[in-house]
C-alpha cells in the first residue's frame, strides 16, 4: 500500500476504487496523471501513463527504496514490478517475464529500458568483472537496436519498428550471466517508403549526418539525406534527436559489444548500398530495359564486393525455370525492375538487422554453464512489442501486429486468471469463478488452419496466376461470412473487425507483402560476395533456381509461427505486466485526452482486470511478514506475541481492527478482500512510527 502517498494523489491501486466503473477509473487515472503520479497498480499490474517529460523518479535513491521491498510497501512504480519479478526469480527460482503493452508512443520502450537499468543496478554487488561486462552488453544492445530498428513516425519520434523479446539469464547468485534477444517483424517496407512526416530508420540519417567525410567518400555518398529517394520521401529529414551524436554512440556501442572493424564497416557498406539502390532508375529503349547511369552499378559492386556485370544483370533479368525444366533468363519490364530493386533493398536491410541481432546474441549467449556446478539458471524475459495499431491506412503490418496483440491479450487473460485460481487452490481458499470476454474467437478467426484469414491469404498467394487483393477479399467474404467478428467491406467499408472497440480497415498490397518475393538472382549475387560478412547473411543464395522451393512459407505464416513460439515461451513463465497508456496525440505533458485514454483502458481490458482482482482477494501476505509489519498496531502482539503460531497472532490483529469478515486464512498467507482494510492498518502504522 502506498504509505508514502496521500489521498490527494488519488487511489494508488484501482482496486481501491469505491465502485468499479469506467467513470471512476478514468477520474482516478486523470487525477494521478495531473498530479504527476504516472504509475498506478491494479494489484500486481502497473498501469503507466506517458508523462512526456523528464521525471525525477528513476535515480539511485528510488532504486534503493524499491530494492527487496514488497509491492505494496511503496508507491506504484516500474521498479516495484521489476523487483517482484526479480525476487520471484531469485527466491523461488522461478522463470519470470515482464510483458509491456500499449500502443505506439505509450512508453513501452522507455519502460523496458528503466526495467533493465533497475535490474542492472540491483545485481552484482561485488562488481565481478564478467558480470559487469554482460550487463554492459545487454544495456548497450538497446542503443544499437534502436538505431537500426527505430524511426520517427507521426506518433512517436523514436518509434520501435520491430518487436523485441529479451531473456536475461541469471546464475544462482541472482547475477546476470547472459541473455538472448528475439526480434519480430521488422517493418521493412519503411526502407523504401515512408508516409508524410515520417522518416526511414535512424541508421541512415546517422550515417549520412554522423559519418566522417572519409567514410562517406569511400562509400560514394553525399551527406545530405535530401539527395536520396529512400531518405527524403517522408520529407521529415530533421528531427529533434541528434543523428550525429547518436552515430558516435552507436559506433562506440558496436565496439563495446565486440563487433570487429570489418563487421562495422560491412554494416555501413550495406546501408550505403541501399541508399544508392534507391536512387537507381531504369529506362526502356523500346526493346529492353536499361539502368540509367552505370556509375551506381560500379559503386554498388564495390560496396558489396561483387562484380559489376552480375549486379546489373540481377537488376535487369531474372532466371526462371520453364515447365520443361529448362533455365532461361527473362528481361524485366521497367516496373519489374523497380519492384526487384525495392525488394532487394528491403531484404538487405532486414537481413542486416537479423544478423546484428544474432551477432549480439553470440556475445551474450550463456557459455559454459553447468547446472550441476552453478545451480539452476533462471530467466527474466522482457517483452516490448508493438501495441494495437489502427491507422487511416492499415496494411499487412497492422494486420500482423493486431493479431499478435490478440494473442497476447489471450495469454494475459489466461495467466492472470490461472495465477489467481492456482494460488487460492494451494492455500485452500474457496473462490467464485468470474466471467470475462474470451477473445479466443478472434484469435481463431485469424489463425485457424484452412478457415482462418491467414490460411485464406496464403492460399491466394500460392495460386498461380493473377490473384488480386480484390479476388482474395471476395474469397474471404464467402468463407467468413458467418463469423460474428468478420465484417465484409462490401457491407460496412471494413474488412475485418478486431476485438474490443473500433473496426479496422485493411488496405491493398496485402498479397504482395504476404508473398514477400525476392528474386533468387539477388540472393545468389549476395551469396557470391567476396565479403564474408555479407555472404554469411545470404546462406540461401547457393540454391539454383531449380532447387528453390516453390512453396516457401509466407510472411504471415512465418510471423504466426514466431508469435506462437513467443506465447509458448511466455506461458511457462510467471508473468508481470506493465500496461502503458498514451495520454494524448500531441506529445504534451499536460494534456489528458479523456476519449483517447478511455479507449485504451477499454481495449487493454483494464476494467476486467480490476474486477478479477476485486472478485477475489486483492492482497495477500505470508503470516510472518504481515505480523512483522503490523504487530505494533495491537497491544497483544507488540513487541512480541505469546500465541501458538503467527497465524493466531495475525487473527488477533485482524479481529482487533474489526475486519475479520474481510479476510480468509490460507495455509501460509492471510488473504484480504478489499484493500481498505490494509489501508487503515497502514495509516495506523504510519501514525505510530
Ligand atoms: P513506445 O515504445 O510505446 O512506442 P516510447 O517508449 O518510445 O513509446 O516513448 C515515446 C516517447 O515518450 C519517448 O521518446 C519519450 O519522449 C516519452 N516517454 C515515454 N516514457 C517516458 C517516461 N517514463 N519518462 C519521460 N518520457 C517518457
Ligand atoms: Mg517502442
Amino acid at each position: 500500500m502506498a504509505e508514502l502517498e496521500g489521498l490527494e494523489f488519488g487511489k494508488s491501486d484501482f482496486v481501491l476504487l469505491d465502485e468499479v466503473t469506467m467513470e471512476q477509473f478514468m477520474e482516478n487515472l486523470k487525477l494521478r496523471f495531473e498530479k504527476g503520479r504516472i504509475y498506478t497498480f491494479i494489484g500486481e499490474v502497473v498501469v503507466s501513463v506517458n508523462p512526456y517529460r523528464e521525471m525525477d523518479i528513476y535515480g539511485k535513491e528510488t532504486i534503493d527504496a524499491y530494492r527487496g521491498r514488497e509491492l505494496y510497501e511503496n508507491p506504484p512504480h516500474l521498479y516495484a514490478v521489476s523487483d517482484a519479478a526479480y525476487k520471484a526469480m531469485k527466491r523461488r527460482a522461478k522463470d519470470t517475464c515482464i510483458v509491456i503493452s500499449g500502443e505506439s508512443g505509450a512508453g513501452k520502450t522507455e519502460a523496458s529500458k528503466y526495467i533493465m537499468q533497475y535490474i542492472a543496478a540491483i545485481t552484482n554487488p561485488t562488481q565481478r568483472a564478467e558480470v559487469e561486462s554482460v550487463k554492459n552488453v545487454l544495456l548497450k544492445s538497446n542503443c544499437v537496436l534502436e538505431a537500426f530498428g527505430n524511426a520517427k513516425t507521426n506518433r512517436n519520434d523514436n518509434s520501435s519498428r520491430f518487436g523485441k523479446y529479451m531473456d536475461i539469464n541469471f546464475n544462482f547468485n541472482g547475477d546476470p550471466t547472459g541473455g538472448h534477444i528475439n526480434n519480430y517483424l521488422l517493418e521493412k517496407s519503411r526502407v523504401v517508403h515512408q508516409q508524410d512526416g515520417e522518416r526511414n530508420f535512424h541508421s541512415f540519417y546517422q550515417l549520412l549526418r554522423g559519418g566522417s567525410n572519409e567514410m562517406l567518400e569511400s562509400f560514394h555518398l553525399q551527406s545530405d539525406p535530401a539527395v536520396y529517394t529512400y531518405t527524403r520521401e517522408g520529407a521529415a529529414i530533421t528531427t529533434t534527436n541528434n543523428d550525429r551524436t547518436s552515430h558516435k554512440a552507436v559506433m562506440s556501442a558496436l565496439n563495446v559489444i565486440g563487433f570487429s572493424e570489418e563487421e562495422i564497416n560491412s554494416i555501413y557498406q550495406i546501408l550505403a548500398t541501399i541508399l544508392l539502390l534507391g536512387n537507381m532508375q531504369f529506362e526502356c529503349d523500346g526493346e529492353s530495359v536499361q539502368i540509367v547511369g552505370l556509375e551506381a552499378v560500379n559503386h554498388i559492386s564495390e560496396l558489396t564486393a561483387t562484380d559489376p556485370e552480375s549486379v546489373s544483370k540481377s537488376l535487369l533479368y531474372r532466371t526462371v525455370a520453364t515447365g520443361g525444366g529448362e533455365v532461361i533468363e527473362k528481361g524485366h519490364s521497367e516496373q519489374d525492375a523497380c519492384f526487384g530493386r525495392d525488394a532487394f533493398a528491403k531484404a538487405l536491410y532486414e537481413r542486416l538487422f537479423g544478423w546484428i541481432v544474432s551477432r549480439i546474441n553470440t556475445v551474450i549467449e550463456v557459455k559454459d554453464y553447468n547446472p550441476m556446478l552453478h545451480g539452476k539458471n533462471t530467466v527474466i524475459g522482457v517483452l516490448d512489442i508493438y501495441g494495437f495499431e489502427i491507422f487511416d491506412n492499415n496494411s499487412f503490418e497492422q494486420f500482423c501486429i493486431n493479431y499478435c496483440n490478440e494473442k497476447l491479450q489471450q495469454l494475459f487473460i489466461e495467466l492472470i486468471l490461472r495465477q489467481e485460481q492456482g494460488e487460492y487452490q494451494r492455500e485452500g481458499i474457496t473462490w467464485q469463478h468470474i466471467d470475462y470476454f474470451n477473445n479466443q474467437i478472434i484469435v481463431d478467426l485469424v489463425e485457424q488452419p484452412h478457415k482462418g484469414i491467414i490460411s485464406i491469404l496464403d492460399e491466394a498467394c500460392l495460386t498461380v496466376g493473377n490473384v488480386t487483393d480484390t479476388v482474395c477479399l471476395d474469397s474471404m467474404d464467402t468463407k467468413l461470412a458467418q463469423h460474428p467478428h468478420y465484417t465484409s467491406r462490401k457491407v460496412r467499408q471494413t474488412d475485418r473487425k478486431y476485438g474490443g472497440e473500433g473496426d479496422v480497415t485493411f488496405m491493398e498490397g496485402f498479397l504482395d507483402k504476404n508473398k514477400d518475393m525476392l528474386f533468387q538472382d539477388f540472393k545468389r549475387l549476395m551469396y557470391n560476395s567476396a565479403n564474408p560478412v555479407l555472404k554469411e547473411m545470404w546462406p540461401d543464395g547457393h540454391l539454383s533456381i531449380t532447387e528453390v522451393t516453390k512453396r516457401p512459407l509466407t510472411a504471415a505464416t512465418l510471423f504466426k509461427n514466431s508469435i506462437v513460439a513467443l506465447v509458448d515461451k511466455l506461458a511457462c513463465k510467471e508473468p508481470y505486466y506493465v500496461r502503458c497508456i498514451k495520454p494524448n496525440e500531441m506529445k504534451s505533458p499536460v494534456l489528458f485526452d479523456d476519449a483517447r485514454c478511455q479507449h485504451q483502458v477499454a481495449y487493454l481490458g483494464l476494467m476486467e482486470n480490476v474486477m478479477v482482482r476485486r472478485a477475489g482477494f486483492a492482497y495477500r501476505q505470508p503470516y510472518s511478514r504481515f505480523l512483522q509489519r503490523y504487530k505494533m498496531t495491537c497491544e497483544y502482539t507488540w513487541p512480541q506475541h505469546l500465541m501458538a503460531s503467527d497465524r493466531e497472532a495475525v487473527e488477533t490483529i485482524v479481529t482487533q481492527h474489526g475486519f475479520q469478515d474481510d479476510v480468509a486464512y490460507g495455509h501460509t498467507k492471510l488473504f484480504v478482500r478489499t484493500p481498505r482494510s490494509l489501508f487503515t492498518l497502514e495509516q495506523e502504522r504510519a501514525a505510530l512510527i
